[in-house]
Order: structure tokens, then sequence, then C-alpha cells
């Protein structure tokens, strides 16, 4: 048994034997073999290693004069291949282990990769690249075109991996992927973001997880406390399998606070509502008790596919979410791409600094007809409910002028051709950068709402990339500069009478209700599986006791003692929690 401590990112449990994917998706399961079938599977093995060889021959072959760096990787390739001492470690472990070809072939050119990469010479290390070619040449010699890959799974499973993109992530079949553990990304990372909203317990932040981890051991994921159980001996198996039940049970008994009202104790209702990266998490949003789509993270349309989503594309997905919430407010945030969120290939050329670049609002500025593609399908989709309008990133009063001005612009087209939408749709930014929320008097005088978008806030407060896992224990909602920040931004919406809401992660984390509440917060906007936990805070809380509560953090110097005390005050309230 191996634990290993990660950060968690997506609560519950998941127990299954494990999914080590690639770049390409290859799992290869630890299959054994009868000793009588050891010939068999040597003889796969030599055909590979001859097949592959002749591939390289021919592919070195076409290789046009003057691609001589090329032509010497293929060339190095065949040297391994040749290599006695190479194929025999790989014979040698079917003879012992009395396993598959494909199963001995990527456990030892996985070692020998991982001991490469290990290695503090730059040269050695980077042959560990190589390897893995070899080993993806090999097995897709021995596999052809059975390859298993997360698409076609038919057994439950736990993916481990470097790391998954958002786009990945959504992709998973939930009925097949229990859990995920990687070895990158943060809390707030898009992808850490997505397996909240699927409701798949998930780790990161995981040193070496990849090597630690084989394709069929058993694993335990335990999202609650950023665990890895790996290959678990009967205590902890026991252990788990008992606190399994006892989140499935707590699961069942929020289900009965589906249809009562988000009020606290002192009678003041709050607004719970949901943050969705696709439609048909809209109906999820409404089975948990939600009210309404605080954040539509649009981007998402432009994730998938090779091209740009049309103005049909945006109104359908728009039109899919107005329906389950008629009268109820649906805010869709503009399309915030960058970051850690890209978009179909070929887009955008690199960037040094892509957190600091030319992201979200910009891009859009910058590509005014695919703004107001979207523009034109926000309004049109505008008669259908309350929908809103939110612009993301906005740094300076001057971008949202610009932004506002397109989106007028865009309502006097659709007047041209008399196609109808709200003239009064409601216009609010989020405030995420530290110069927005420094500026929010001035700002609040321009929009009509305003959310507070904390994942980004934090990253650009504390200067700390919110994916990257080497700064991890930097990135703390609980420092007193964001306090600072965001104390004086509710002060400067309550004093233009505008809506605030929060939509950043901290409104699904449960130590930071009673701070929000305290700092006058009403309107909640998060992950939808986790609305009925946060309702359950909201019903056992005082506005008194919350306020007292803001008032004691605002005296406290440190991350570590607001989070202490945050988290011991939660603890009191809903110890199932935590
Ligand atoms: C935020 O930054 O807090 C936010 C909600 O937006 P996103 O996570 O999509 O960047
Ligand atoms: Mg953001």
């Amino acid at each position: 048994m191996e634990i290993k401590k990660g950060i968690a990112v997506s609560p519950g449990v998941a127990i299954a034997r494990a999914m080590v994917i690639d770049s390409k998706d290859y799992r290869i399961p630890r299959r054994s073999i009868l000793s009588s079938e050891r010939t068999k599977e040597i003889g796969r093995v030599r055909e590979a290693f001859d097949n592959a060889v002749a591939e390289l021959t021919e592919l070195e072959k076409d290789v046009a004069a003057g691609e001589s760096q090329i032509k010497d990787i293929f060339a190095v390739h065949i040297r391994y291949l040749h290599d006695a001492s190479f194929g025999k470690r790989i014979t040698d472990f079917i003879e012992n282990e009395l396993v598959t070809a494909e199963y001995a072939v990527s456990t030892i050119l996985r070692e020998i990769a991982s001991h490469f990469a290990g290695i503090d010479d730059e040269y050695i290390s980077e042959r560990a690249a190589d390897i893995y070619d070899i080993e993806r040449r090999l097995l897709t010699q021995l596999l052809g075109d059975v390859r298993r890959g997360v698409e076609h799974l038919t057994e439950e499973v736990v993916i481990v991996a470097h790391d998954l993109t958002p786009t990945q992530t959504a992709g998973f079949n939930k009925t097949f992927v229990r859990g995920f553990a990687t070895e990158a990304g943060g809390r707030t990372s898009h992808t850490a973001i997505v397996a909240r909203s699927l409701g798949i317990p998930a780790v990161v932040a995981l040193e070496d997880v990849t090597a630690s981890i084989t394709s069929d051991s058993l694993v335990i994921i335990d999202g609650n406390r950023g665990v890895v159980i790996i290959d678990p001996d009967d205590d902890k198996m026991a252990e788990y399998e008992k606190f399994s039940r006892e989140l499935t049970e707590f699961e069942v008994s929020l289900g009965s606070l589906r249809d009562k009202p988000a009020v606290t104790r002192d009678g003041e209702e709050i607004q719970l509502l949901g943050n969705i990266e696709f439609p048909d998490e809209a109906i999820m949003t409404k089975d948990k008790g939600g009210v309404g789509i605080g954040l539509y993270r649009t981007e998402f349309l432009y994730l998938y596919g090779g091209s740009e989503p049309t103005e049909q594309d945006h109104y359908e997905a728009y039109t899919e979410v107005a329906h389950h919430f008629e009268g109820q407010p649906v805010v869709i945030r503009t399309m915030d791409l960058g970051g850690d969120k890209l978009p179909y290939a070929g887009r955008q050329a690199p960037e040094t600094n892509p957190v600091l670049g030319l992201r979200s609002i910009r891009y859009c500025l910058q590509h005014l007809s695919m703004f107001k593609t979207q523009l034109r399908a926000i309004l049109r989709a505008s008669v259908l409910g309350d929908i809103r309008v939110m612009f993301p990133l906005i740094s300076n009063l001057q971008e949202l002028r610009q932004a506002k001005m397109i989106l007028r612009d865009v309502m006097e087209d659709l007047d041209e051709y008399a196609v109808p939408y709200n003239p009064n749709i409601k216009v609010g930014i989020m405030v995420e950068t530290p110069s927005a929320a420094l500026t929010a008097s001035l700002l609040a005088a321009d929009c009509d709402f305003f959310s507070i978008g904390t994942n980004d806030l934090i990253q650009y407060t504390l200067a700390v990339d919110r994916a990257n896992e080497h700064v991890v224990t930097l990135y703390s909602a609980a420092d007193p500069a964001i306090f600072v920040l965001m104390r004086s931004v509710i002060h400067d919406a309550n004093k233009a009478r505008i809506d605030l809401s929060v939509c950043g992660e901290v409104a699904s984390e449960p130590e930071y209700i009673m701070l929000l509440l305290g700092m006058g917060v009403r309107t909640l906007s998060l992950a939808p599986p986790m609305i009925p936990e946060i309702k359950q805070i909201v019903r056992s809380v005082t506005i008194k006791e919350c306020n007292h509560l803001a008032r004691k953090v605002a005296t406290m110097d440190s991350q570590r003692q607001i989070k202490n005390y945050l988290r011991d005050a939660a603890t009191r309230i809903l110890p199932e929690a935590f």
C-alpha cells in the first residue's frame, strides 16, 4: 500500500482499478497468461520489434535529404530496438511474471523512461521521450486497432494522468470514470472546476503519481482529504468503504433540502445559483435546488470541434438553459478563452504569459466579428427569460465602455432587421482583476451587477498561477489581501445599489460561506453538486453570527490563522462536510 497526498479538488470517494493514460490515452491492463502461452507472447514481442524496425527503416528512407535531425531520431530508435539487452528485459519479464506482451513492453519501457527522466543530465533525461515514442510504436504493433482508450471503457476506472485538459475531463463517460488523479493542476484550474461540476472525485498536484501507479492497480481517490491510496490493504479498504457509505448517506439526507428555501435561521434569504459549462448542467442545477444560473462559462462552446460556433450554435445552447429557468436569472458570460482554456488548435500564437495576455474580453475586443456573433445570440435569447450578459476579466473602465458600445451596435443591427430582444438586458462584469476591484466604485456606475471571480482575483492579487502545482500552497482565498479587496468591492456595489454575487470556487467551499455572508454577500453561484451542502450551511447559521465572524477575520493577519478559524467555525456547523 502507498499513500500519496495532493490537493482535494472535487469531493467524494472513488474506489476502482486505475487507468494510467498518456497523451494518446493508451491503457495497458495487467493480464496474466498461462505458462504454456509464454512462447507465444515472446514471439509476439519479437514480431513487434521486427515490424517496428521495418516501419522505422521505411520512415528513415522517406525523410528528405537535408532533414538529417529527423533521420537521426529514427536511427536512434532503430538502435534501441536492435539492442539485445533492451528486448531481453521484456522477454525475461514475460518469462518470470507470466504477463502479456503488451503489458511487459509498457511496464519495462516505462521503467526505463522514468529512470532516464530522473537523471540529472539534460541529454540523458530527454531520452525518456524517445523511449515513450518507442513504447507507442510497439504497442500499436501489438494492439493494432483494438487499442483501448478512455472512449471505449466497459468497466469502472479511475483515471491517472500527468495532466488532463478541461475538454478531456468534460468528455469522460461518468458511468465508467469514477474519479481522477493528476500530477499537475490546482484547486481552481478549469479541469478541477469541470470535475466538481460533473461530481467526479478528484485529487491533483500529486507528485510522480503516474510512476507509482500501474494500470490495473486498485486505487482509492479521496476527493475530500486530497489523498490517493494505491493498492490499499484490507483495513484501509474497510475504512474507505465505511467512509464512502457515510458520504452517500449524507448526500441522500441533503436531498430532502431540494425544495426548502435557502434562508438563514434569522430569516435572511440567500440566492443559490449554479455555475455551468454546458447547457445540460442546467437540469442538474435545478435538481439540486439552484434558482438560476449565476455563471454560464460559454467558452466551452469553443473548446470542442475544429471551428468556431455559429450564432445558431450559441442561440440553441442559451435557449436550452433559459428553458429550465423561466423567470429566474441566467447570467451568460461572454467567452473567456485563454489561460488554461485553450481553443481548438491554431487560433492563437503561443504567448509568453498567456494569463496576462490576450485572453477573455481582451481577445473579444480585438476580434469583433466573433464577439458580435455571440452578442447577437445572447440578445436574441434575451426575450426568453431573465437573461443577463456578463463580461469577464474587465480590468479598466475603458474596456467596459467599449464592450457596452459593441453591445449597443449589435442592438442597432437587430433593430434594423426587427429582431426582438430585451433592450433593458442587465449588463454586468466579473470583478476578477485587482484593478477592477480597486476601481469598483467607477465600474459600478457603468453596469448593473458585479460577480466576484475569486479564482482569478486570487491568482492576480497574490501573483500565483491558479493551475500550477508547484505554488499551490501559496494560493489561498484566506489571504488577508483577498479579504480586504473583497470587502471593498462589496462596499462599493452596495453603495452604488447594484447587484453583487460571488461566483468563484469559494462559493462552493463550506468553510467560506459564513465569511461571505458576514461580508454582506447574499447571492452565491457555485458548482451545482455542491448546492445542497451549501444550502444546509446557510440554513444552519444566523447573519448575526456571520457578521461577528467577519469582524473577527478583519483582525487577523495571516492565511493560516484565517483558514483555521473559518474551518473550526464551519466544522461546528456541519461536521459531515469535513
Ligand atoms: C473566477 O475567476 O473566479 C471565475 C469564476 O471565472 P473562471 O473560473 O472561469 O476563470
Ligand atoms: Mg475568471
